[in-house]
């Protein structure tokens, strides 16, 4: 067979060749929406690619974005990699030391910054050590006044380029097209790079039947944000499949995106759990017109067993629960049911939607502990580790790729059981687990059946010391507003789920959970937050 090359190029010739009209709906403010047609955006695209060469874009430059979910953004996602550079995508939410020690070590020299976040990167600017020139994007022609040598407008830039700027077409494979660090809640972050390779099979693995089923006449909303895992590869698999897009920029609230799932009538929105609690409660107070929508995924942490069922039976949204890391491109299984599971009752149906599911064609996982491999028993825990050809080998330039990738496997900290049909149920990071008198006991499945109970709005069930057992739960609860229940309510609602020793021993209410920069609990900063707190003995 032939050896071509899988580059992202081809994604590209193809949006141009067989999707011309298919439209980008892109966000920049509340008040202005950009409508761009594939055929524009591809032109676009070639401009960005040349302008970027023109200021020194060579191959194997990196160059940093840092921006919301908007069309230039897009443009970045593909003039960069195809010109054979690596685009390296900014959490805007990690702390400043954090921005400063990623965009040093990944050596950014060019970096795309939006021009409403120019003030979060400003403070940085003097140390750092690699980056020659700044993009500013925006809507308006102006830059933002600046100590900083070379600062360029985008539409600027784009204006004085060439729109029929050709893309070198020796691309090897394995060369790196992007990368992404880790959000940290400890240490640095740590980098993932992506190859052109694992990007093409990531892509064309979202239009599978068992993932996303990503197609032609979708339109796919982005929830997640385009720093975060590539918005988990869904702009790069919506451009070859054709799909319209629908890029929400700066304004992720929950009203904005229910009434941009109406207006543009979005097929499919993926995000995480945090997005989805939100919105279905925004849904509750203003219903919206969501027939169009026929699958929301969500992944990135647990969904909770009710909020699965509320979109399924309250508001007729299917509702799927996607696994993935930033070190696996991200997705690695999804819990749709099979056919074999057709004469499963509803309950029976939903305690299968809850876990991380089945593992994606081409991806291998096995869930090991100090025996080998667990069996499909639903209760042997062990450590989940996964392979496959967009699966991370390594971390970029990192000491730390010695913990997480030995004999070809990516070890990935997440603790889980498998279900007797093989799905894979996370109980825990390992570093979450609370380890009681020599017994596990998982915290997702506590705050689970806590977010079951009509008066609690958010739940996370955290470890605290305990001088006879090590370890007991506890649980911290937000309610819901206007909400009452009290701890013996809430204890008294898991009795029947769980045995006694493993129920938490006090409930602490809290106004909200304290959130990492991608909306999942930080339980860190919660043990760190209760560190003096005593359980009552
Ligand atoms: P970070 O590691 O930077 O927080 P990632 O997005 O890479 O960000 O996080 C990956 C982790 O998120 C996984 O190891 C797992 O613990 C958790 N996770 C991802 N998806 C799910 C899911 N569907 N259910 C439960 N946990 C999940």
């Amino acid at each position: 067979m032939m050896d071509t090359q899988l580059i992202l190029t081809g994604f590209l010739k193809r949006a141009e060749r067989y999707f011309p009209n298919k439209q980008i709906i892109s966000r920049t403010s509340p008040t202005i929406t950009h409508r761009i047609a594939f055929k524009d955006y591809v032109k676009r695209t070639r401009r960005l690619a040349d302008a970027l060469k023109n200021i020194g874009m060579t191959r194997g430059t990196k160059v940093g974005t840092f921006g919301w979910n908007h069309h230039r953004h897009l443009e970045a996602y593909f003039a960069i990699p195809c010109s054979g550079a690596i685009l390296h995508t900014i959490n805007i939410r990690l702390a400043p030391e954090h921005i400063v020690y990623i965009i040093n070590h990944a050596e950014d020299e060019i970096l795309l910054i939006d021009e409403d976040l120019f003030p979060l990167v400003e403070p940085a600017l003097a140390h750092l050590k690699s980056v020659k020139h700044i993009i500013i994007m925006g809507d308006s022609l102006g830059v933002p006044t600046s100590s900083f040598p070379n600062v360029h407008n985008y539409e600027q830039l784009l204006q004085e380029a060439d729109e029929n700027f050709e893309f070198p077409e020796d691309i090897d494979e394995y060369s790196q097209a992007g990368m992404c660090y880790t959000s940290a809640t400890t240490g640095m972050p740590k980098g993932v790079v992506y190859t052109h390779r694992s990007i093409v099979l990531h892509s064309i693995a979202l239009g599978l039947a068992e993932s996303f089923a990503l197609k032609e006449n979708d339109v796919a909303l982005p929830v997640v944000p385009m720093f975060h895992v590539n918005a988990w590869g869904l702009p790069f698999a919506a451009i070859n499949y054709g799909a319209n897009l629908v890029l929400p920029g700066p304004m992720f609230t929950p009203a904005l995106l229910l009434d941009l799932i109406e207006q543009e009538k979005v097929t499919l929105a993926a995000g995480v759990p945090t997005i989805w609690l939100g919105v279905l409660a925004e849904q509750e107070r203003q219903a919206r017109d969501l027939s169009s929508l026929r699958q929301i995924i969500s992944g990135g942490s647990a969904s909770p067993k009710g909020l699965i069922q509320a979109f399924i039976e309250k508001l007729g949204v299917p509702y799927v629960n996607a696994y993935g890391m930033t070190e696996t491109s991200p997705l690695v299984s999804m819990s749709h049911p099979t056919s074999e599971m057709d004469n499963y009752s509803a309950d029976e149906l939903l305690d299968l939607r809850v876990t991380q599911g089945l593992t994606s064609s081409l991806i291998e996982t096995e869930v090991v502990n100090e025996n080998g491999p667990v069996p499909n028993d639903g209760q042997t825990m062990g450590e989940l580790r996964i392979r496959g050809p967009w699966i991370a080998s390594e971390y970029y330039k990192d000491e730390r790729t010695v913990d997480s990738f030995r004999d070809g496997w990516l070890y990935t900290g997440d603790i889980a059981v498998l279900t007797k049909e093989g799905y894979i149920k996370i109980t825990d990071r390992t570093k979450d687990l609370i380890k009681s008198g020599g017994e596990w006991i998982s915290s997702v499945d506590l705050e689970n059946a806590l977010m079951s109970h009509p008066a609690v709005f958010e739940a996370a069930v955290i470890a605290v010391p305990h001088p006879k057992w090590q370890e007991r739960p506890l649980a911290c609860v937000v309610l819901k507003e206007n909400a009452h229940a009290g701890k013996d309510e809430l204890i008294a609602h898991l009795e029947n789920d769980f045995a006694k020793w493993s129920l938490p021993d006090d409930v602490v209410f809290l106004k909200e959970i304290p959130k990492t920069s991608v909306g999942k609990f930080l339980k860190a900063k919660l043990r760190e937050d209760l560190k003096d707190y005593e359980v009552p003995l």
